[in-house]
C-alpha cells in the first residue's frame, strides 16, 4: 500500500469511534432495524420538534439552488436576542464540533500547546493534533475536571483551554463559581494569551438552578469563548448546527478560519424553529430527569457504580465492558464502549425513552446475572 506523505502529527491521529448506526449493526447480526435501540450517541429519543419538522417540509418544497446565508443573519439575530448579546459575538458552526476546530485552527500551531482533562471530549485531542500543536492531558478528579492542576498545567506556549461542562463521557459538572475562579486566575497569570473555550453541549439538562448566564460570562471575560449545540436538546443532531458565544475579536478570528458556507439553509432555518419550541425543550428536560434517575436507580440496584449525571447519558462500570457491549449488541441494543476514552471498564449509556431504558435495564441484567 502507498503511504501519502502526510505530516507526523497527522499520522498520530487515532480516529473518532462514532456510535454504530443502526442500519450497520442491522447489517452485522442479521437483525431488524426497527427492534433496535441506539444508545450510543446522546441523541434526543424524542426527535425533533414537530414545529421543525413542519418548518422543513415547508422548505423542502421551495428549495432553491442558492447557498445559504454565510453570515446566517435570522438565526444570529434569533440567538442574539436569546442571549442578550450582539450578532457581532456569535459564530455558528456546522455542529458544535465545527467550533472546536475553528478555536484550535484559529489559535493554535506548531510550537504551542493546549490543556484538556483526561476523560474529556475526544475531540479536543482531535482537533489539537491535527494542527501540530502539543497536547496536555491533565488527570481528571473522581471522573471531572481538576481544573486548580488544569491551571498549573498551562504553560509558556499554551493558546487554549478546553473545558467541557458538563463533560462527555463521564457526565461530570464544575461548579459555576469553580469555573469562575478559574477564569479569574487564568486572566490574572496569564492575561489574554491564553483563550478558554467553555464547552456547554449539554447546558439545558442541568438543573435550573445549576445553570449560569454564560452570555454575561463572555461579556466579562475576553478571552472566554463558550460553545453550544442544536444536536443533544434540540434534537438537531443530522442537521448539524452550533453556535459560539466570544467578544468581538476572539469572533473575528473564528470567522477567518471558518468556511463561508459552513451551516446549510434547512440547518439555519431548523436552529431557528427549534429555538423558538421551548415547550419542547421542556419536554425533553424532564424526559431526561426521569430516565435518568431510572437508569441510575437500576445501576444501583444491581450493585454497580456510576457516575452521577448531569447530562443525558450516563457513565456507568460494568467490568468486562468490551464482553457487554458485545452482549448487548447481539440483544439490539447499542451503547457506547468508552476504552479509547482511557475507560475499559465503563459503558456511556444515552438516556432514552422509558421502554427503551426498560429494554437495555432488562438486557443488562441478563447479561451480569444470567
Ligand atoms: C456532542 C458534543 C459536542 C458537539 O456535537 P455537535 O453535534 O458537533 O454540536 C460538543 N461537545 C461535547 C462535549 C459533546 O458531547
Amino acid at each position: 500500500m502507498i503511504q501519502p506523505l502526510a505530516p507526523e502529527h497527522v499520522r498520530a491521529i487515532a480516529p473518532y469511534q462514532p456510535g454504530k448506526p443502526i442500519e450497520e449493526l442491522a447489517r452485522e447480526f442479521d437483525l431488524d432495524p426497527a427492534g433496535i435501540i441506539k444508545l450510543a450517541s446522546n441523541e434526543n429519543p424524542l426527535g425533533c420538534s414537530g414545529r421543525v419538522r413542519g418548518a422543513l417540509s415547508q422548505a423542502a418544497g421551495s428549495l432553491q439552488g442558492r447557498y445559504p446565508d454565510p453570515n446566517g443573519f435570522d438565526l444570529k439575530a434569533a440567538l442574539a436576542a436569546h442571549h442578550g448579546v450582539p450578532p457581532a459575538w456569535i459564530t455558528l458552526g456546522n455542529g458544535s464540533n465545527d467550533l472546536l476546530e475553528l478555536a484550535s485552527l484559529a489559535l493554535l500551531d506548531e510550537g504551542t500547546s493546549a490543556v484538556y482533562a483526561a476523560h474529556a471530549f475526544t475531540v479536543y485531542r482531535l482537533s489539537t493534533q491535527a494542527r501540530g500543536a502539543r497536547h496536555i492531558q491533565v488527570p481528571a478528579r473522581d471522573y471531572g475536571h481538576d481544573l486548580p492542576a488544569m491551571l498549573g498545567a498551562i504553560a509558556d506556549d499554551t493558546r487554549l483551554v478546553f473545558i467541557a461542562n458538563p463533560n462527555n463521557p463521564t457526565g461530570t459538572h464544575v461548579p459555576p463559581a469553580q469555573v469562575r475562579t478559574f477564569l479569574d486566575a487564568v486572566r490574572d497569570r496569564h492575561g489574554d494569551r491564553v483563550t478558554v473555550l467553555l464547552d456547554e453541549a449539554y447546558d439545558d439538562y442541568l438543573d435550573p438552578d445549576e445553570r449560569v448566564d454564560s452570555a454575561r460570562w463572555v461579556e466579562e471575560y475576553p478571552n472566554l469563548i463558550v460553545t453550544r449545540t442544536f444536536s443533544k436538546a434540540y434534537g438537531l443532531a443530522g442537521l448539524r448546527v452550533g453556535y459560539a458565544l466570544a467578544q468581538p475579536a476572539l469572533t473575528d478570528l473564528l470567522n477567518r478560519v471558518r468556511q463561508p458556507f459552513n451551516v446549510n439553509a434547512l440547518a439555519q432555518l431548523a436552529a431557528r424553529v427549534a429555538l423558538a419550541d421551548t415547550d419542547f425543550l421542556a419536554r425533553t428536560y424532564a424526559l431526561n430527569r426521569d430516565g435518568r434517575s431510572q437508569l441510575q436507580d437500576a445501576f444501583a440496584a444491581l450493585g454497580l457504580d456510576y457516575v452521577p449525571s448531569h447530562s443525558n447519558f450516563v457513565l456507568v462500570e460494568v467490568g468486562d465492558a468490551a464482553r457487554v457491549h458485545r452482549e448487548l449488541l447481539r440483544r439490539g441494543i447499542i451503547v457506547r464502549p468508552v476504552a479509547g476514552d482511557g475507560l475499559p471498564q465503563h459503558l456511556r449509556v444515552t438516556i432514552g425513552l422509558p421502554q427503551e431504558n426498560t429494554r437495555f435495564i432488562q438486557a443488562l441484567t441478563d447479561i451480569l446475572q444470567p
